[in-house]
This record gives C-alpha cells, structure tokens and sequence, in this order.
C-alpha cells in the first residue's frame, strides 16, 4: 500500500472514503439458524420449494358451497356434511345443495367454489364435536369469494429472496413458511476496538485523580453492533508503545482494528508510530471537522493484511469519523448494497461558520415544519462535547469552500438515525 499524499497535505473526504471503502469487499457466506439470521444479508437465491398457499383454502369461518346452489336466490337452506379446521385435509367431495363448515385457513373441498362467511348465515362458532346439519344462507356473495388460491402468494419454483437481500422480520417470516431453518448468509466483520490514553479509566474500574472514564470503547462498540458488526473489545491501552503495539498484534483474528485516540500530534500519540513500524500508514489527515486526525493504514498479523483505522480521542470526532469510514465498510463486508446514510436538505437555524476550509459536519436536529426540514444546530460544537451527539440526529454538511451559511439556507444533512 502506497501513502497516497503527504503528511502535509490533508485528504478530501470522499478521496479518503474511495481509498478505504476499496479495501474491503463482502466476507465469505456462511450457515446460519434462521432465527438468528435477522439483519444478515442473504448470500443464495431462495426459491420457492412449493406453492404458497399450497392448497386453495378459506379466507374466513363459514361455509363452502357450490355457487349454482345461492345464486340469485335470497335465503336458501343447504345440507351440512362435514367441517374442516385449518389443519384438516377435505377429503369429502360437495354436491349439489350441500355445504361444508370450513374455518379460516381450511382446504376447500372439492366441488365447492366459493365460501359463504357466517354473518352470512344462521349459523356461528360451535363448540364441541357437534354441529347442526342443516344451514340457512340469508346473504349471497359472488363466484370464489372467500377463497385464497393455491400460489397465490407465491408459485412454486419462483424467486422467493435475491443473493443480496436484507433478512428482515417479513423476510424470515417467509422463509419460514417454506419450512426452511438454516439460511446461507455473508457472516458478521469481527472488529476490534482499543481505546488509547494513560487517563483512560473503564467505568467501574478505579480512578485516579486527573482520569477520565472511556466513553469512546461504549460508543464506538454500541455503534458497531448497531451497523451489523461483532466487537472483539480489548482492555485500554496505556500511551506505551510497547502495549499499543501488544495490543494490536493480538488482533490477528480481526476483519478490522479500530484504535481510539493516541492519533494526533501530541507527545503521547503512537497509534501512527505503531503503524510505521509494524505495518504501512495509508493516509493521515482528513480536512474535515471534526475528525482531522484519522488514519488509515494495513499491519501483516500472522500472515494476514489486517487493516487499521485510528480514529481520535475526542468523543465527537471518533463517532463522526465513525460515520463517515468504518460504518459503510462494516456494511460492505457484510454485502449490504446501500452502505451509505440516507441525505436530506434542510435549513439551517442558525449561521454556520468555516472558519479554516475543512468539510465541517455540524450536529443538528431534524424536524419538519410547513412540509420542510429545519435543521436545529446545537449550541456548543466542540470535539468533545457529549451532549452534542445525545441531541443530534442529523450532521449538516458545510462544505470546505463555503464560509458561512446563512441561517435559514438549505444544506445537505446525513440522517443518523434510521
Ligand atoms: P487523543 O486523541 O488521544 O489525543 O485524545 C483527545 C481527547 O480525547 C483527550 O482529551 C482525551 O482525554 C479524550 N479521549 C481519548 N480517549 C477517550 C475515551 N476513550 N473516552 C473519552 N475521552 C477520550
Ligand atoms: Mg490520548
């Protein structure tokens, strides 16, 4: 991997999403219990093993009867031979002034073209073994009514699912009623995150003075697990070189390293020393805001290229860069086709000011009024700030050559939720 530029010169985000979204592609397929295969993307067509429904069968309790018996005929009484539930076969065949009660589901007899719903007679639900042999229909419905036809939902042989498809709730429920348990899916990218910093303390652990608690690991953790990835979480790493490096090279088995903090111009930060000694730095610098420390670069960990993504320290830039870097590769590996955010316009409450040329990504909060979208920008839009992201639902795009917006003018906002 060649450095693409030099360390002077800061990466434009999209040349910096090319570069690293081109150096992953979708993981290996693998089986998967159905009930587990939620949010996974489908690997092989499924094609539909039978007709769904497999058999013409009622669409409501009542009667099955053969229309010539109730056309045009106001009340008319027919003889009742039989019942079918929704489990049983019909095995009996209907002739001519005869009825047979069917419930919802039931198969529908043979000689019979249509289903008479019970509003429509003297007769209701029974209870029991027993049922009256004899029913008055007071109320005719048209030829076939009532009945749901076999394939109708889908034909045997026919594309149920495309390779590529996103296993929804409906999705599984389908697949299901083909009787399928196992499902071949792209597996999930194992990610592993460090966090970086001799002042970094888990929660729950013991704090010294000047320590601050690990937001980022929760964060950036929750955010995978969120886009479809399993998190390979390591213990925080002290700014030792040594560690940073033991850290990393623990992570052979990882489909990405993801580093936080340690990757700025600091006397601490080794994320990028690490980088230059056991493997090859990509890039470093985005000019963006938040998040202009970000690299990217590849380590060979047992034999494999590995790849590693050092986002900052600062809650806000890590969780931006996040966005914008390692969510779309985590859905790419896992052969989602629409691995980017949703975008709206929308205008902007308050003046938004750029004050160096990089691409800003300010957190607002979307809402719609008078059929537009108003993008709320919350009040402090500092790197570290915590609240910004609890508001945020939206990061308003200022591009790096424009100065100011204006309140009131429409900018391009990527929806982070949703
Ligand atoms: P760094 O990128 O390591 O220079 O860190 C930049 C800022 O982010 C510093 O104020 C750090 O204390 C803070 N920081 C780094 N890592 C974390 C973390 N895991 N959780 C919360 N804040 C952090
Ligand atoms: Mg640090």
């Amino acid at each position: 991997m060649k450095p693409e530029k030099s360390s002077s010169k800061l990466l434009e985000v999209k040349k910096a999403q090319e570069i690293i979204f081109s150096n992953f592609s979708k993981l290996d397929s693998i089986d998967m219990p159905l009930i587990d295969s939620q949010n996974f993307v489908l690997s092989k067509d499924i094609v539909a093993p039978f007709d769904l429904p497999e058999k013409d069968n009622s669409a409501m309790d009542g009667f099955a009867v053969k229309h010539e018996d109730i056309i045009d005929k106001k009340i008319t009484e027919l003889e009742v031979i039989g019942r079918v539930g929704a489990e049983n076969r019909s095995e009996i065949f209907l002739n001519t002034g005869q009825a047979i009660r069917i419930m919802t589901g039931g198969e529908i007899p043979k000689g019979a073209d249509s289903v008479i719903p019970f509003e429509n007679t003297d007769s209701g639900p029974m209870r029991g073994l027993d049922y009256p042999k004899k029913v008055t229909i007071n109320a005719s419905v048209n030829l076939g009514d009532n009945i749901r036809k076999a394939g109708l939902d889908y034909k045997k042989d026919s594309l149920v699912l495309r390779a590529g498809a996103l296993l929804t709730p409906p999705a599984l429920g389908v697949i299901a009623s083909f009787g399928i348990s196992n499902v071949p899916v792209i597996r999930k990218p194992v990610i592993s995150v460090i966090s970086t910093g001799n002042e970094v303390v888990m929660p729950g652990d013991d704090r010294k003075p000047g320590q601050i608690y690990d937001s980022n690991s929760f964060i950036i953790s929750s955010a995978i697990k969120e886009a479809g990835g399993e998190v390979n979480l390591l213990n925080i790493v002290g700014d030792r070189k040594e560690d940073i490096e033991s850290a990393i090279l623990s992570c052979s088995m990882s489909d990405l390293i993801i580093s936080i903090g340690g990757v700025s111009k600091g006397d601490f930060d080794l994320i990028k020393d690490v980088l230059l000694e056991k493997g090859e730095i990509n890039f470093w610098g985005i000019n963006m805001k938040p998040g202009k420390p970000l690299a990217f670069g590849s380590l060979n960990l047992e034999g494999d290229n590995v790849f590693q993504i050092g986002l900052p320290g600062n809650p806000v830039s890590a969780y931006v860069c996040f966005e914008l870097f390692v969510r779309p590769i985590i859905l790419k590996m896992k052969g989602v086709q629409e691995i980017m955010r949703r975008k709206i316009k929308a205008r902007v409450t308050e003046d938004i000011v750029n004050y160096d040329g990089r691409r800003m990504y300010t957190r607002v909060k979307i809402f719609e009024k008078d059929n537009e979208f108003i993008a709320e920008i919350y009040n402090n839009q500092n790197s570290n700030i915590l609240s910004s992201l609890v508001f945020a639902d939206g990061l308003a795009i200022c591009t790096e050559d424009c100065k100011v917006v204006k309140s009131g003018n429409e900018l391009e906002v990527i929806l982070l939720r949703g």
